[in-house]
């Protein structure tokens, strides 16, 4: 399902090697998580979307036992929601819920990030290159207009921060938030939006390099108050929508 795409663009290292999560579950499970993240984030998967068993099994060639593991994990992580005798369903975040996504990423990546000013500079040779090869990657994906690279690039260059930052526990916190806001942007961005601008990122990794104390750290939470920004949180629940005025052009039928 992902691997001609991820063979172009590696951006799933750091989820990889991150986490306990990916260490105490079978290869099959972690890949079917990895690649539901993947289809979330890139708006293949809207939410409220059925999974079904049955489908998933052929898709990714395991068990229907297997798959409701997965599910059942997705669904600790609030992914996926479970409805008794109903199934199982990509979550649809409520506008609250968005909100505490980003306050909690918020405190996480200020973290990561504070913790990445404290590191010795010159920062080491591999991190730079790694940082770099990424900007270029995202670089080229703009160029491109390839607006699936764009949403996947962007998630892992969080995550590749993260990674760097060294702490393992907020890397597998981060993990899951930015699949849980991948949910919330698809679920309330105002149209024709973009999630993170790659110009945003280039800021952030020539901060790093230069090291003004503060700088980065203060980048990155404009740069998420930039993508909360893009949401339409004000949007009205499923109970105060008025069906009648929704559809009050509709032809009457007789
Ligand atoms: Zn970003």
């Amino acid at each position: 399902m992902t691997t001609a795409s991820s063979a172009k663009t590696p951006r799933r290292e750091p989820r990889a090697r991150t986490g306990t999560r990916t260490g105490t579950r079978s290869g099959a499970e972690a890949r079917i998580v990895r690649s539901i993240g993947e289809a979330i984030a890139d708006r293949r998967l809207p939410p409220g979307t059925k999974l079904t068993e049955e489908s998933l099994a052929e898709a990714f060639g395991v068990s229907r036992e297997r798959v409701r593991k997965v599910l059942l994990l997705l669904a600790q992580r609030r992914v996926v929601t479970l409805i008794p005798n109903r199934g199982a369903f990509v979550a649809k975040p409520t506008p609250k819920e968005a909100r505490e996504v980003f306050e909690a990423r918020h405190i996480i990546e200020r973290a990561i990030m504070e913790r990445l000013e404290r590191l010795p500079r010159p920062l080491p040779a591999d991190l730079l290159a790694r940082l770099r090869d990424h900007g270029a990657l995202e670089d080229a994906a703009e160029r491109d207009g390839d607006r699936k690279a764009m949403i996947r690039l962007s998630g892992h260059f969080h995550l590749l921060l993260a990674e760097f930052a060294g702490n393992a526990t907020l890397s597998g916190i981060l993990t899951d938030l930015i699949d849980r806001s991948s949910l919330a942007i698809a679920a309330f961005e105002r149209r024709s939006s973009h999630t993170c601008s790659a110009g945003d990122h280039r800021r952030l990794i020539a901060a790093l390099i230069n090291n003004r104390p503060g700088e980065a750290t203060a980048l990155m939470i404009d740069h998420l108050d930039e993508v909360e920004r893009q949401l339409d949180l004000e949007a009205k629940t499923d109970a105060r929508i008025d069906l009648k005025a929704i559809f009050a052009d509709e032809p009457e039928t007789a």
